[in-house]
């Protein structure tokens, strides 16, 4: 089936979707994005994933393009062009079009850019991953100080990623100047320790608050468990009983792996994978 993206205003074929060259997503990083799970044809956490998305626009002084119902019909009219039951929908707004200059605010006329695409996942790849778990690698963060806005800003995390692949990891784990994991290159990274103490970073600007990360801390105070937000090493996660790392589109995967070093007995941890299988029972699902 031919792939459809919105690109301002329009729904066009995948081969013609284009941005202006002097974009300043294109020139300067200059946009933020959001991308959403799409689970049996509805958005998953839409209400959080949008706050975020004002927020971002918010903290980069971009006018909000359109209303917060406006950008959700685009998103929803995005998966139902492209058929997507289950999969990710990806929106992006950038500050919009101009001759380069690294001034924005005297342009006070400018009209964001946005983007929307829709992409399939099959769910029964998904699962069939998440049953292997896997692994990451560590490595230094070398990104911008403030994480917390979701920008496109990804080049460290493209470079991580491919770094991670060199010794077959799936994902990288970044770890801050004091030695201490900020999270994963695009996901949160979570512990549970030898008394089944749920361990993530507390949000801050070194790291993104990942809307998997909240709804899954609603999951664990449901269920009683302990959750402790501070940061830890490295050594600390290899020794750790259980590990996985939490995002909109790998959901709660297992991490069986940390460099060379296996986890527990090496495969994915029970309490993981429990809360794995119970994570769409607190997600918001928007039936709209
Ligand atoms: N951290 C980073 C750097 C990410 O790119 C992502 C994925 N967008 C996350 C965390 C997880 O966020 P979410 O659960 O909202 O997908």
């Amino acid at each position: 089936m031919a792939r459809i993206i919105y690109v301002n205003g329009r729904y066009t074929p995948w081969a013609e979707a284009a941005v202006h060259a002097e974009d300043r997503g294109f020139q300067f990083g200059d946009a933020i994005y959001e991308v959403c799970e799409v689970r049996d044809g509805h958005m998953i956490d839409e209400a959080r994933h949008m706050q975020r998305l004002e927020r971002s626009l918010g903290e980069l002084k971009i006018a909000s393009p359109m209303s917060r119902s406006a950008l959700a019909r685009v998103m929803r009219e995005t998966i139902r062009r492209n058929r997507v039951t289950n999969g990710s929908v990806y929106l992006q707004v950038s500050r919009g079009t101009r001759p380069r200059d690294f001034l924005f605010s005297y342009a006070t006329d400018m009209t964001p850019t946005i983007v929307c695409l829709a992409r399939s996942l099959s769910r029964s790849k998904s699962e069939a991953g998440a049953a292997v778990g896997i692994g990451v690698r560590s490595m230094p963060d070398m990104r911008w100080g403030r994480c917390d806005i979701k920008t496109v800003m990804l080049l460290p995390a493209s470079l991580a990623k491919e770094a991670a692949k060199e010794i077959g990891a799936k994902e990288a784990w970044l770890v801050d100047a004091d030695g201490f994991v900020t999270e994963g290159a695009s996901s949160n990274a979570w512990i549970i320790d030898k008394n089944g103490h749920l361990i993530t970073r507390a949000v801050g600007n070194d790291l993104l608050c990942g809307i998997t990360r909240t709804t899954l801390i609603d999951l664990i105070r449901r269920q009683g468990l302990e959750l402790v937000e501070r940061p830890f090493t490295i050594a600390e996660a290899k020794a750790a009983r259980e590990a996985f790392t939490t995002s909109a589109t790998a959901i709660v995967m297992p991490v069986v792996r940390i460099d060379d070093v296996p986890i527990g007995n090496g495969a994915p941890g029970l309490l993981t994978s429990k809360l794995r299988g119970e994570f769409h029972s607190v997600a918001e699902v928007s039936r709209s």
